[in-house]
């Protein structure tokens, strides 16, 4: 598969904070690739490096082939980036941005933003003003989206916009998105790959089919009164207490289905959980999460 963003080993540390720990992960090229974790798990400090505004401490980050931070201008060309702090000069109006970005491509998508051209940059909502950030890093056709929180602190409405066009730019282009989010039902809704970031360790990093095909919600109940928490290998969470349990299980259904078996009790419901339980799931295991589930960080389906 051909790739984007080859990101290997990735370490970066911040004094006596740990934001990377060996983070290897491939974006490949064309689609939308999502990047979720929680406040402070590294999204922002893996984008700084991808935008070539951090120089990797260990290990080597490669963004169309090249070294951002040895080859700006040549990556910068072919990359559209918005960044949470939406950094546009306040004075000029929506036209004079538009002119000055050189362009007549996002012409078509200000007016679906429903932009008025006239309108001062310093005088735009928050709303208005991510859709303007958003045009301006579509301008020159870039290969490559990075945006970080595109729609943090906007309304749904506006959110819902800024997704259409994050899937417009890809839409039979061939370009290539990254996107981190908080908000997992939009990550869920858009993105074709995600990587999931906890504590500057990648978690997991999936096409998001996989990664749903290989989690599974077990609804469990005891046959002989047993009230005891059933024990089965890939078991990413587990609530209730008594005879019924609710588990969220990385594996095969078959082999969960025979293991729930084997401990004396019986699989009443199986769904697909959403990214969201998944995400909160992982998030709560503990730091050697991987002997205790056993999951690796690649899913394939
Ligand atoms: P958020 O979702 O809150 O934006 P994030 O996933 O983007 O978080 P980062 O901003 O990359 O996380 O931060 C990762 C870790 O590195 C955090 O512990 C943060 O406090 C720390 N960190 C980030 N930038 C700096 C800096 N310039 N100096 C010191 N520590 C930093």
């Amino acid at each position: 598969m051909e790739t984007v963003i080859e990101i290997a080993g990735l370490d970066r540390r911040y004094n006596r904070v740990t934001a990377l720990e060996g983070v290897s992960l491939n974006v490949p090229l064309g689609g939308v690739f999502g990047l979720v974790g929680e406040n402070g798990a590294g999204k922002t400090t893996l984008i700084r490096h991808i935008l070539g505004l951090l120089r990797a401490q260990r290990g080597s980050v490669r963004v169309c082939g090249v070294d951002p931070v040895t080859h700006p201008a040549e990556v910068l060309a072919r990359m559209g980036v918005v960044t949470e702090d939406r950094d546009l000069p306040d004075w000029m109006r929506v036209d004079e941005l538009m002119n000055y970005t050189r362009t007549f491509y996002p012409e078509e998508l200000r007016k679906t933003f429903g932009l008025d051209a006239a309108a001062r940059i310093g005088a735009l909502s928050q709303g208005q003003l991510a859709k303007a950030s958003l045009l301006v890093a579509l301008a020159h056709r870039p290969e490559l989206l990075v945006l970080d929180e595109p729609s943090s602190g906007l309304d749904p409405v506006v959110r819902r916009d800024i997704l259409e066009a994050i899937i417009g730019a890809v839409a039979g282009s061939g370009r290539t998105v990254l996107f981190s989010s908080h908000l997992l039902d939009e990550v869920e809704r858009v993105a074709d790959q995600v990587a999931m970031l906890k504590s500057g360790r990648l978690v997991f990093n999936a096409s998001m089919e996989a990664l749903k095909e290989s989690h599974h919600v077990l609804i469990v109940r005891a046959r002989h009164g047993r009230d005891k928490a059933p024990c089965i290998p890939g078991t990413v969470s587990r609530k209730g207490n008594g005879p019924e349990w609710t588990l969220l299980c990385y594996g095969e259904l078959d082999r969960l289905t025979h293991a729930v078996r084997s401990c004396g009790m019986e699989v009443a419901l199986t769904a697909t959980p959403s990214l969201d339980e998944i995400f909160v799931a992982r998030c709560a295991l503990p730091t050697n999460w991987r002997e205790h589930v056993g999951a690796p960080v690649s899913v394939e389906a």
